[in-house]
């Protein structure tokens, strides 16, 4: 493996400079594509530029005034629930103040389907 810089992000904008200044940066969020593709030698970064740290590209905002939605680029969807056979509802409860995006699949013994389309529903 070559050798490169190492950068933990403090910022967002420290990233993007980071990135602007080093023609050869490489970003890397969780890493799991990236180690990979370091330890293949199929990339040959100078600088990583972890961004990995960073609670500001993990939320998931819409403007109130226009309604834009913003996905920050850490955001991830995550399982709550697996419901039983023939089961067609689910009732996630107790959730804080926000915005929260659902969406669903089936399964059975050969596997599982694509996911549904995306709901928003919103917590006062
Ligand atoms: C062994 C293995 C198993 C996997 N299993 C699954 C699976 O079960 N389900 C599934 O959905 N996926 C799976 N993947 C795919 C993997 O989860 C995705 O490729 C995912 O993008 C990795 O996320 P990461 O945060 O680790 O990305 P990283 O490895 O950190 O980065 C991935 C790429 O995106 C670039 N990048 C990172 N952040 C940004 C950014 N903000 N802007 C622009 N570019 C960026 C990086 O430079 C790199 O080229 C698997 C991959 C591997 C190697």
């Amino acid at each position: 493996m070559q050798r490169f810089a190492y950068l933990q992000s403090q910022t967002p904008a420290a990233a993007a400079a980071a990135l602007a200044e080093n023609a050869n940066a490489l970003l890397k969020a969780g890493g799991v594509d990236v180690l990979d593709l370091l330890k293949e030698r199929i990339v040959s970064p100078t600088l990583i530029v972890d961004i990995s740290q960073l609670p500001e590209l993990r939320t998931v905002t819409v403007d109130a005034e226009d309604g834009t939605l913003r996905i920050g680029t850490l955001t991830t969807f995550a399982q709550i629930a697996t419901v039983g056979a023939n089961k067609t509802t689910y009732t996630d409860g107790g959730n804080a103040q926000g915005t929260y995006y659902y969406r669903v699949r089936a399964y059975n013994g050969a596997g599982d389907s694509t996911y549904s389309n995306t709901v928003v529903v919103q917590v006062q």
